[in-house]
């Protein structure tokens, strides 16, 4: 594909656990770096404790997840993944998880911003919810030019809030739903057992998603106001 002369759009996903975002919203980052769009993971977590073998161990699941990760993101064109390796099931909204991904944003200085949605009803994992709230929190501190010396300002254009119950805005990822599922594919420690009942159930979401808007394939999301 040709470059084009303006400035790359990036966005930047911050997810809980490796497979959130490839789930999720694995479709709309395929096609947005096939657009030319700079798309930065941050996965807070290496999702160690998702697994129920008794054998396993933190350590060693932690590390075969950052490993599936990085072979989902290349599937999808993901330009970085970066794991902030705070503990699976132990994420708590505090001051100083705010400061860090707001100097993530200030780094990354995305136009876009992907994350949970936190308010999701009946959705009881911590870490999602810890997440989602950090994140927007940390937007609006990002952008304030007397919090924290040091890294400028950013203020972020788009928020794009993934796991939603209440999506209204859809992205048509009909050219990339193959690449979706291969991608969550590499997430062999989460889709072993689950095999291809995982797969047929991302891939009637997003034609569920598709119906009532004219596309064979959709991801939908909840778009949030940046402005506060
Ligand atoms: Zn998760």
């Amino acid at each position: 594909m040709t470059e084009t002369p303006t400035e790359t759009v990036r966005v930047l996903v911050i997810a809980a656990h490796p497979d959130d975002a490839d789930i999720s919203s694995g479709g709309t980052i395929a096609r947005w770096a096939s657009e030319g769009r700079e798309i930065h993971y941050v996965l807070c977590t290496s999702g160690n404790r998702g697994s129920n073998d008794p054998r396993m161990t933190t350590q060693l699941l932690g590390e075969i997840r950052e490993r599936e990760q990085r072979a989902a993101a290349e599937i999808l064109g993901v330009a970085s993944t970066t794991f902030l390796l705070q503990e699976d099931c132990e994420l708590q909204e505090t001051l100083a998880f705010r400061k860090e991904v707001a100097g993530l944003i200030r780094q990354f200085k995305p136009a876009i911003l992907m994350t949970h949605d936190p308010w999701t009803r009946y959705r009881i994992h911590p870490d999602h919810r810890a997440v989602g709230f950090t994140a927007l929190a940390a937007i609006v501190v990002a952008g304030n030019q007397m919090y924290r010396e040091g890294m400028a300002p950013h203020t972020v254009g788009e928020v794009y809030l993934f796991q939603t119950d209440n999506p209204d805005y859809w992205v048509d990822v009909t050219a990339t739903i193959d690449a979706k599922i291969e991608a969550i594919r590499q997430h062999k420690s989460q889709v072993s057992h689950s095999g291809e009942a995982m797969v047929a159930r991302v891939r009637e979401w997003a034609k569920q998603a598709g119906l009532e808007h004219n596309m064979a394939f959709a991801e939908g999301f909840k778009a949030v106001s940046p402005r506060h």
